[in-house]
């Protein structure tokens, strides 16, 4: 298999939870297992937490796990034969103090608030946007509106307002009760959904601190589908580990012409920020019932990668549709094909910087000095993995190989671009440690006798924080 720098964020579900098969699409090349918690119990997600850990082990890769919370519900309730269908023009009820069943004139909300955070005029979307309908006036708990897009809507579908502005909470109880979940089985990523602002990923961040009694410190991703967190873009950053282009839910809320161009600046944003981002929804969509990818489907992974993103996400494609495997297989080629015509400019993304800290100017003298003696690879020994984050921030042909000693962190880099995680024993002295590393590479193919590659590494081995060095070897 060609070596890939784009990483894929793989969701389980009912399509691949068969053992053999998960094992399959990790050799295939999937890199993080998003677990959904918008479905399933607590019980179901430690099963299927065990079934990763233990596919990755018979495949001999490192994958990392994505809890991703489901956050707030803001639907319809359900219907007595299940679903309606509504007709563009006729009236249509959301009553939140309705306690039957809906029928084709009204429906319960399951989001109490609402009746209170909407207004005349306002446009709410359902389903997705597939429906589209019109507040005319609110009395009481009640909602009335007018059809403008009609369709089928059944039980317990989204409601978006168009624009934003519905108050719910990031996090609710049962966000908190399954950031517990995710914390006894070591979630490597959390994933945030809905977050507004950055007060909502620092409170994740505490969740996470007060449920992993061992110490274990998950990285999170906050999901950018809501407009009111597009102002808010460089706080959520810096609150966040990462994040989410999730353009599904952002799409119907900031409407779906608008979604590319935002991409592209979340993904150069994220970048600036050392912070790692996924770009997620519907890139292989057809791929759940077909054998093939659409053209269009093949440009959107590909211009991902050429925005720079760090991983490449599968829903559906992988969690319910009939060729799991294979759309891995295709997006993997994607990503490949599509890492070939990248635009390599190390020089101008270093116009004007200047750095402070010691770590980071030895983790970009690393990167210059490999990318201009075009050596064969940039080997990082980290103890956080802070190093080959920096380094992964830029776009270069070299390979970064990122050695640690600590599983969480092999774990935590499955998700940067341009890194292959590795761990290794780095308790001994350095010239020791230099010395096992280079056998190591050699071992594994990386490298070969007469190789030139850049490596960083710190003295006292072994600490957080401590890259002070950085050396050039040809390998004996
Ligand atoms: P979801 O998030 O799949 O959990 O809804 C992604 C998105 O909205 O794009
Ligand atoms: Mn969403």
């Amino acid at each position: 298999m060609p070596r890939r720098a784009t990483k894929i964020v793989a969701t389980l579900g009912p399509a691949s939870s068969d053992p053999a098969l998960l094992e399959q699409m990790i050799r295939a090349g999937v890199n993080v297992v998003r677990l959904n918690f918008s479905h399933g119990t607590a019980q179901d997600h430690i099963e299927r937490a065990r079934l990763v850990r233990e596919a990755a082990k018979r495949a001999g890769r490192e994958v990392a796990i994505m809890a991703d919370l489901q956050g707030p519900k803001i639907r319809v309730g359900k219907f007595a034969e299940g679903k309606v269908f509504l007709q563009p023009g006729q009236c249509f009820v959301l009553d939140a103090a309705r306690t039957e069943l809906g029928d084709v004139n009204a429906v319960g909300l399951d989001y109490k608030a609402l009746p209170r955070e909407v207004k005349a005029k306002d446009v709410l979307l359902l389903n997705d946007g597939l429906i589209v309908i019109i507040v005319d006036s609110v009395k009481g708990e009640a909602i009335y509106t007018t059809v403008k897009m009609g369709g089928e809507l059944s039980n317990n579908k989204g409601i978006n307002k168009q624009g934003g502005g519905l108050t719910a909470p990031a996090l609710t109880a049962k966000d908190m009760e399954d950031i517990r979940t995710a914390m006894s089985f070591h979630a490597d990523y959390v994933a945030v959904s809905f977050p507004k602002n950055a007060t909502d990923m620092e409170m994740a961040r505490q969740l996470c601190s007060v449920a992993a009694e061992d110490g274990h410190r998950p990285g999170l991703i906050a999901k950018i589908e809501r407009a009111e967190a597009i102002p808010h873009l460089e706080e959520i950053l810096m609150a966040s580990d990462g994040i989410m282009v999730a353009r599904g839910d952002l799409a119907v809320e900031v409407g779906n012409a608008v979604v590319p161009a935002l991409q592209k600046r979340m993904i150069t944003l994220a970048r600036e920020h050392d912070r790692v981002v996924i770009t997620a929804t519907q890139m292989m969509e057809s791929m759940i019932t077909n054998p093939v990818p659409t053209r269009a489907e093949v440009s959107d992974v590909a211009n991902a990668v050429l925005d720079g993103t760090d991983a490449v996400m599968l829903s559906a494609e992988t969690a319910a549709g009939k060729y799991p495997l294979e759309t891995v297989i295709e997006m993997a080629k994607i990503c490949h094909a599509a890492e070939g015509g990248e635009m390599f400019k190390l020089e101008a993304d270093f116009t004007g910087k200047t750095f402070t800290r010691i770590d980071q100017t030895i983790a970009m003298g690393a990167l210059f000095t490999a990318h201009h003696l075009g050596a064969k690879a940039i080997v990082a020994m980290t103890d956080s993995g802070s190093t080959a984050l920096w380094m992964s921030r830029h776009l270069i042909q070299v390979p970064i190989y990122a050695l640690t000693s600590k599983i969480a962190t092999q774990r935590k880099m499955t998700l940067y671009r341009n890194v292959r995680p590795l761990l290794i024993d780095t308790s001994a002295d350095r010239d020791t440690a230099l010395a096992e590393s280079e056998n190591d590479l050699k071992a594994r193919g990386i490298v070969q006798t007469g190789d030139v590659y850049a490596i960083t590494c710190g003295e006292p081995m072994g600490s957080p924080g401590g890259t002070n060095m950085l050396k050039i070897c040809r390998v004996g």
